[in-house]
């Protein structure tokens, strides 16, 4: 008999239920009352799960259950908490291996709780793991029947709120992923350790930050081939095939300047497609499973302006409908858009594929100035998966025209019938600085999740969790609650703040609403200094963020300081205290900004700033307050070639 809707009649048929309102005891009181089993041939995966339920539990009520493997239960605690694919999960008739990959059955009975998904061998950290159906089921119990709730990565970031019981009576059923993939890049790449992270430190920080993914549900199951492929063809095939390539002015090939890996192909000439197709073909011979027919661009524009290419373009806009649109909206049209013809080589290729392989998936990007929707409708099916990658300058925050307009976008492409994941590379931005933009990333997100977005893929968490807490906290937080309203969400952060909870909202809501009030003049900002968004942010930090702006930040992190004072020792204060780190690092950092944005700064007076700002990172790093890398890259990128500069450069 089923208690609730949810699981499959034939999965329970074994179970026998309780009434209805009671729970099983798993600590009562102080003391454990339930016993985690594990499967007597546990995969690492499954232990790993076990370990971090009982960590958390333990965290939340101070009892820390015992775990015993299914072989050898002990009769007390006389309660049982089923981890994995134990015989008894079996026995209650949850047959794992007909679930969805990574999804997970809950099942209860009068003195057991089961949580089991198809677990696989390998890594448990590893976002390719794939079998990892029982952790994301721990990982949802700890989360629905504990509050527990992760705001950085490491134990102050844990927030599990305090009990002395904890008896449960979940709700029953499969729960099955809601993306197909979902990732957030790791952002790790480029430390100099004279600026950055220690090798320890950068070591226990990525140990941490892969946890905390995992405790997201972070996984790549089922991500079929992307990438920019045509990235080597020039250097292999220019010299022989030249008509494969972008015509500019005239000639095949890069333009002046431009990088050979960066060359756009002439995607309307049926050689390059015959030789695309046979590429694919080969590897359809040589493998079992169909290969994805990959088709993204290199990273480019489309260039072509060779007549067959410019047939296949839509219409372009006037001199007036371009002055109508922002700045970063009338460069998805440079130097053409190229949408149709994108559209229509995509289509060719995948028709061709489907001929020989009828289940083939084409994948590509929609993107720079091929990301507006096609002007002839057109028709895809599922098998065609595009990443939508809105790009060329459209950085949070952003005015409300871009954000309407993307989303117009989006649902242009939803309804050619294509499979469509959301991977935008706007969290590059913001440095260390407490460039805060919660509200209109997990609006459009939020958007994206439900008007049909298959999969995620944000390049890439920077991880600056002391200054930009809430934007990142929405940005994992979504993808396991992508219904709850931004407003639940925020306050679950605040929460973990206790009695500084609203004075840590004051104290985001104003860095938010500084950097939204900064959206129309940042463009200005960052060419004054000739700074990047993507590479070079730190040349104007100390702009966006003057001292005065700090001032103000201050006095309101004062309050939330006030408010923990009679508490000092509890992870609340340690957890304002974690703020004021964020606070203190972004404002160094922002005054070696200005050293550096002043010509006339001697270079000694560069190097102490300089060293003091290394020492407070060195002191404060094994917090976790920020991704020292991502400073350390942009620092290089932005001041690698100037006098003062302390890192190893470029
Ligand atoms: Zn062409």
């Amino acid at each position: 008999m089923i208690r609730r809707i949810g699981i499959a009649a034939s999965l329970l048929i074994a179970m026998a239920w309780p009434a209805a309102g009671e729970g099983i005891a798993i600590v009562e009181d102080g003391e454990a009352k339930a016993v985690v089993i594990i499967p007597a041939d546990a995969y690492p995966i499954a232990e790993y799960a076990a370990e971090e339920l009982v960590t958390h539990i333990e965290k939340a009520t101070g009892v820390a259950l015992p775990i015993a493997p299914e072989s050898d239960i002990p009769d007390e605690p006389a309660n049982r908490v089923f981890i994995g694919t134990t015989a008894n999960a079996a026995g209650a008739g949850i047959d794992v291996y007909a679930l969805d990959q990574e999804a997970f059955a809950v099942g209860v009975t009068d003195d057991s709780l089961i949580i089991a998904g198809e677990d696989g061998p390998g890594d448990p950290l590893s976002e390719g793991h794939g079998a990892s159906g029982t952790l994301w089921g721990v990982y949802d119990f700890l989360d629905r029947e504990l509050g527990v709730r992760w705001l950085w990565p490491g134990e102050l970031g844990t927030y599990a709120p305090q009990r002395d019981s904890l008896i449960v009576d979940p709700e029953e059923g499969v729960t099955s992923p809601r993306f197909q993939w979902q990732r957030l890049r790791h952002g790790m790449r480029g430390n100099d350790p004279r600026i950055g992270f220690t090798e320890e430190g950068e070591e226990a920080y990525r140990e941490a930050q892969s946890v905390f993914l995992r405790r997201y549900r972070m996984s790549q199951r089922d991500r079929p081939r992307f990438g920019h492929i045509f990235g080597n063809w020039w250097a292999r095939y220019g010299e022989d095939h030249p008509d494969w390539f972008q015509e500019v002015d005239g000639e095949r090939g890069p333009r002046p300047g431009q990088r050979e890996d960066r060359v756009a192909m002439c995607v309307s000439n049926p050689e390059l497609h015959d030789k695309v197709f046979e590429d694919w073909k080969d590897r359809l011979e040589a493998s079992d499973e169909t290969p994805t027919m990959s088709l993204p661009e290199a990273d480019s524009r489309g260039w072509c302006h060779c007549e067959q290419c410019k047939e296949w373009d839509p219409p372009q806009p006037t001199e007036e409908e371009l002055d109508s649109m922002t700045p970063s909206m009338a460069r998805t049209h440079h130097p053409r858009n190229t949408s149709d013809r994108y559209a229509r080589f995509w289509k060719i290729m995948h028709e061709r594929a489907e001929e020989v392989a009828p289940d083939v998936r084409t994948t590509a990007y929609v993107y720079f100035n091929y990301f507006v929707v096609p002007s002839e409708p057109m028709e895809f099916s599922a098998n065609y998966h595009f990443d939508f990658v809105p790009w060329g300058g459209f950085w949070f925050p952003r005015p409300i025209q871009e954000q309407e307009w993307i989303k117009e976008q989006w649902m242009g492409w939803i309804e050619t019938g294509a499979s469509m994941s959301y991977r935008p590379n706007y969290f590059h931005d913001g440095y260390v600085m407490p460039h805060v933009f919660a509200r209109q990333f997990a609006d459009i997100f939020q958007f994206v999740i439900h008007n049909g977005a298959v999969a995620t893929d944000f390049d890439s968490l920077k991880g600056q969790w002391a200054t930009q807490g809430t934007t990142l906290y929405l940005l994992a937080r979504l993808h396991t609650r992508p219904d709850a309203t931004i407003d639940e969400l925020l306050t679950e952060f605040y929460l973990a703040f206790g009695p500084a909870k609203d004075a840590v909202r004051a104290y985001f809501d104003y860095w938010e609403a500084h950097t939204s009030a900064n959206v129309l003049d940042i463009e200005e900002v960052q060419s004054e200094y000739g700074a990047s968004r993507l590479h070079s942010y730190a040349r104007a930090a100390h702009a966006w963020f003057p001292p005065d702006s700090f001032e103000r930040a201050q006095a309101l992190l004062d309050k939330a300081h006030d408010a923990v004072e009679e508490q000092p020792d509890t992870e609340y204060a340690q957890r304002v205290d974690f703020l004021q780190v964020g606070l203190d690092h972004a404002r160094k950092s922002a005054e070696l900004a200005a050293l550096f944005a002043e010509e006339d700064t001697p270079e000694e007076e560069r190097v102490a700033a300089y060293e003091e700002l290394v020492d407070f990172r060195r002191e404060h790093e094994d917090l976790f307050f920020s991704n020292l890398n991502h400073a350390s890259h942009v620092e290089t990128r932005s001041w690698g070639q100037r006098d003062g500069f302390i890192g190893e450069g470029e």
